[in-house]
């Protein structure tokens, strides 16, 4: 293989090969490529794209450059669900338990905050003790006594996505629509997956800001796991403004135990409901049934005492990581609400401390905003929009100053 020359090929919109495709991520995966080489293919990429086939080859490669699960034959059809990810998007919280309480599998491998968006990985560290660093006898284990376990990624978890991406992430081609596509349905196939729902969102608060691009994105993915034989659904939901009441990871997982007891705030329980159906082997009814009886939060905290968390605290969650400086921002006059951008909400969110500004940051599980209102609701001058949970004065002053511009309320 000569890899200048598929560069090149590539570069001059030519199409590879499936060979050539899965000896170009064997080789970069176990060192045989230097980094400027495949920078450079992936700059072609970036600018030519790659076909359906290509894209499903890519995917399946990257898969392939590491550990798969294997389940047991005759287990029950594995499960999952992927968000391109929002702002208060708490979702696979309330989602994995419901779809284990059908029965289901649900082996969900998780990540970290990505930008303006949180991860389920942050959230769940929120609840004292909770381990995300499982082994696979322990996945398994698990999944075999409860229906699902909430992980990170191993390091022989799809290494070829782990050392692409660091690479996108500095040569400007994190945007190629194709290798989005294969980073993120690499992972989902690791699962050995026999259905996936994507939720894929756009808007201010999305990494997709507009409908158009989010149906693109959609679609890819879709090909990209029919073709590798998982059944794959998509929904577009908009991420205009964020999800649910809550925006920070102590105050998120808080509002996901209060949806998984039955008090949880329309759009989230209808979107995690709307989702749910698309994987699911109960009607919905049913599936809104366990989170009014207790079916569903019993399974939750059954997992968050497998994984070695306090089930205890979940229900005092935002006393323990209480933060210091909990203050209203106040609406000026009377009207409707009609903007309460979800963009400039989470990249506030982020400069309190509930999101990294470098990877290597600690995320702060106090942090964030609560009791956010809805837009379309009546509000009056001094009521409270929600609620700023900050570790400083400095910081809330910040915040106070950031999220001044999201905010706007018809007269
Ligand atoms: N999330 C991923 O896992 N990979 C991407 O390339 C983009 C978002």
């Amino acid at each position: 293989m000569h890899i200048p020359q598929l560069i090149e090929r590539k570069r001059d919109g030519g199409t590879l090969t499936t060979g050539e495709i899965r000896a170009i991520i064997h080789a970069f995966a176990t060192d045989g490529i230097p980094d400027y080489q495949m920078s450079a293919l992936a700059m072609a990429i970036y600018f030519r794209g790659l076909d359906a086939v290509e894209t499903a080859t890519l995917t399946a490669a990257m898969r392939d450059s590491g550990r798969v699960f294997h389940w047991p034959t005759g287990s029950p059809p594995k499960v999952d669900k992927h968000s391109t990810g929002g702002v208060g998007d708490k979702t696979s919280l309330v989602l994995a338990p419901l779809l284990a309480c059908d029965g289901l599998w649900v082996p969900m491998v998780s990540g970290r905050g990505l930008g303006i968006t949180g991860g389920t990985l942050d959230k769940l560290e929120s609840i004292p003790g909770f381990d995300v660093h499982l082994s696979e006898e322990h996945c398994l284990a698990q999944i075999e006594r409860l229906g699902l376990f909430m992980a990170g990624q191993t390091a022989d978890f799809c290494p070829a996505d782990k050392k692409l991406y660091a690479l996108r992430d500095v040569t400007g081609t994190v945007p190629s629509r194709e290798l989005i596509i294969a980073s993120i349905m690499s992972k989902k196939l690791a699962e050995s997956l026999d259905r996936l729902v994507l939720d894929v969102k756009f808007g201010t608060g999305a990494f997709m800001k507009t409908r158009e691009d989010a149906q693109k994105l959609a679609f890819g993915l879709q090909s990209a796991g029919q073709e590798n034989n998982v059944i794959t659904r998509f929904l577009l939901t908009p991420m205009a403004e964020p999800l649910g009441e809550t925006v920070g990871n102590a105050l998120e997982v808080k509002e996901a135990v209060d949806t998984l007891q039955g008090k949880g705030p329309a759009d989230f329980v209808n979107l995690t409901l709307d989702l749910c159906e698309r994987v699911a082997d109960s009607p919905r009814e049913r599936l809104a049934g366990w989170l009014q009886d207790g079916t569903a939060w019993k399974k939750f905290t059954a997992m968050v005492s497998a994984q070695g968390g306090d089930a205890t605290a979940l229900e005092r969650l935002t006393k323990i990581h209480r933060a210091p400086l909990i203050k209203s921002f106040a609406a000026t006059h009377d009207g409707i609400i009609n903007r309460l951008d979800a963009g400039t909400i989470g990249a506030a969110s982020v400069r309190l401390g509930a999101g990294r500004q470098r990877a290597s940051d600690a995320v702060d599980c106090a942090v964030g905003f609560s009791g956010i209102r809805k837009c379309g609701e009546q509000i009056a001058k001094g009521e409270p929009l929600f609620f700023i949970h900050a570790r400083t004065e400095a910081a809330l002053e910040l915040a106070r100053h950031d999220v001044a511009a999201a905010v706007s309320i018809s007269r």
